[in-house]
């Protein structure tokens, strides 16, 4: 594997990473740096979200949050361990380096299976939209509402979604055949 491979890896999760951070209501650029740190972590020692709150004032409860997205992702995992001078229970954190290009293909397969399901909705459909505000109905929403837009009332008009459609089909098949190159670089060892 080259190294430029694996930072491709890298980056492609850190988008994934954002993504769930986003759709968690999480601040995307504490995901970001949280990730970074884990990344410069030794996986044999980990780090605790106390040792992460010293070391970069973030909260205790929001780098549990982080942490917990990335062990979602199944990208961390965490030891039990004492704190030396209480003797309190703590989690040490850590990224499991082989678990990140499996995850990242993982999650490549739930996002092709995102995109193929908004490709057939797309393709099995007629769409109108709304010139003055954009909005867009299928045709079944639009007859329902006699083709005004409920929002504005203004004449709904047909919306062509051929390049739509287009693109959709360009990003499956682009995504289709990172999957295969994936898969053979992840089993072929
Ligand atoms: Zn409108």
């Amino acid at each position: 594997m080259s190294g430029e491979k694996d930072l491709g890896n890298i980056e492609g999760l850190r988008r994934l990473i954002r993504l769930l951070a986003v759709s968690s209501g999480i601040d995307e650029a504490l995901a970001d740096d949280l990730f970074d740190l884990l990344l410069s972590v030794d996986p044999k020692k980990g780090i605790s979200d106390e040792e992460v709150e010293a070391l970069k004032g973030y909260k205790q409860a929001d780098v549990r949050k982080v942490f917990r997205i990335f062990y979602d992702l199944r990208l961390a995992s965490y030891r039990k361990g004492k704190q030396p001078e209480t003797g309190s229970t703590r989690y040490y954190w850590y990224l499991d380096p082989k678990n990140l290009d499996a995850s990242l293909l993982r999650r490549k397969k739930l996002v092709l299976e995102k995109l193929k399901m908004r490709l057939a909705y797309e393709k099995s459909n007629e769409f109108y939209v709304c010139p003055k505000d954009g909005s867009r109905y299928t045709f079944d929403y639009a007859f329902e509402y006699e083709f005004t837009c409920p929002k504005c009332g203004s004449m709904l008009i047909p919306d062509n979604n051929g390049p739509y459609v287009k693109v959709l089909e360009e990003r499956v098949k682009k995504l289709e055949e990172e999957i295969k190159q994936d898969e053979a670089k992840l089993y072929s060892h």
